[in-house]
């Protein structure tokens, strides 16, 4: 079976009532015929008949076992972390890091005896360097925000393998319609479903998905005992949102393509990141481990300056100046004073985030208007 035909039947009918959409559970507790005799639920928390239906469906997505739903992306990355580290243990994170994975790691896990190291995991004699004893984790995004950096997901497998390590992939910007980290030997995958696979940008949630019957285990513990669980009517939103993921990120790239061809052409623009333009470095790996090149171009101009950037992004009209991404509209943002202003400029500057950037998530409109309303705001800076 085709993977669209497979997703959209991977969502089940209601079995009491045979309702074709899932129903919103809207309940905290189960009624118990005798303590402990129940239906297989017994308190929200804990388990809940909607979330479950959205983490059956997520796990068959990613071609895992066990899926799991969280508040947020990042209390996804939150759960794997407590799942797979302690105290002097440490992870070898990708330096082109999203923004609230760099401030959790840093600024939070640092706290308690986790030590963390960014590396250039594209480069894996680098990666390798990196490994010690206590390296516990190394966690990548692939493509990376916002320069679009793909990093070879089997070979990192491999090499944190060999070290002891688990690999874990944060795989928002690629979604399971294009690429799945587990079939390519990753442990564990987040999504931040705020992203593409809710896809409508009207909610926050976050998904984890191993094959690891033992990891599994581990992080059903921590998100029972943490709490940190999505809601039922979230819960639903995402299903709804997956059911139209393949088709909606046939439509983002082929949307994006356009985008970025038109932008690599600009006599205004210096770089464009888009992993499917054969001039993007690693657009080979990415042919060799996505479907498709995903919704999200970044570039930066040759005035590379915070003024400049400015006026591009106030200027667009179709092109909403929003943080977030992987919505029906189209967003542009500015990460050097938006998204990414958590991280030190210094180690901004060295992942290619430069003062000009500008990310756009590329949205369902026609291609050609979106286009138009690019050039209309270049003419401004
Ligand atoms: C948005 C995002 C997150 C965080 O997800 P939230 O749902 O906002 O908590 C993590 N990783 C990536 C790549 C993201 O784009």
């Amino acid at each position: 079976m085709k993977e669209q035909t497979k997703i959209i039947h991977s969502i089940p009918s209601d079995p009491l009532t045979g309702a074709i959409s899932v129903p919103i559970y809207q309940t905290s507790t189960f009624v118990q015929e005798a303590p402990g005799v129940h239906k297989g639920f017994d308190y929200s928390r804990t388990n809940n008949p909607t979330r479950k239906a959205l983490e059956d469906l997520i796990a068959v997505l990613e071609s895992g076992t066990h899926g799991f739903a969280f508040a947020s992306g990042l209390a996804a990355i939150d759960t794997v972390v407590k799942t797979v580290l302690s105290a002097g243990d440490e992870i070898v994170a990708i330096d082109d890091i999203y923004g609230g994975a760099f401030r959790l790691f840093s600024m939070v896990y640092s706290q308690f005896g986790v030590n963390i190291k960014y590396v250039n995991t594209q480069d894996l004699a680098e990666l390798e360097k990196a490994f010690t004893p206590q390296t516990k984790l190394v966690w990548i995004e692939s493509p990376t925000n916002p320069t679009l950096k793909i990093s070879d997901i089997e070979a990192i497998a491999n090499l944190a393998h060999k070290h002891g390590a688990l690999l874990g992939v944060d795989n928002t910007f690629a979604t399971p319609a294009s690429q799945n980290p587990l079939k390519l030997g990753a442990d564990v995958v987040i999504h931040s479903a705020t992203k593409y696979l809710g896809g409508h940008s009207d909610l926050i949630a976050g998904l984890v998905v191993t094959s690891s019957p033992e990891l599994a285990e581990k992080i059903k513990f921590i998100q029972n005992a943490s709490g940190n669980i999505l809601s039922p009517f979230d819960s639903w939103l995402v299903i709804r949102g997956i059911e139209t993921l393949h088709l909606r990120m046939k439509q983002h790239a082929l949307n994006a393509f356009e985008v970025a061809r038109f932008l690599e052409t600009h006599p205004k623009v210096k770089n464009v990141y888009y992993p499917g333009l054969t001039s993007h470095i690693n657009h080979e790996v990415a042919k060799k481990q996505q479907r498709y090149f995903g919704g999200i171009v970044s570039f930066s101009l040759k005035t590379d300056t915070i003024d400049a950037a400015t006026s591009l992004v106030t200027s667009t009209k179709l092109f909403k100046l929003a943080e977030s991404l992987g919505g029906v509209k189209s967003l542009c943002c500015h990460p050097a004073s938006m998204t990414h202003k958590s991280i030190p400029a210094e180690m901004r500057q060295q992942s290619g985030i430069s003062d000009s950037l500008i990310r756009l998530s590329v949205g369902l409109e026609e291609a050609e208007d979106l286009v138009a309303d690019l050039a209309q705001a270049l003419q401004n800076v």
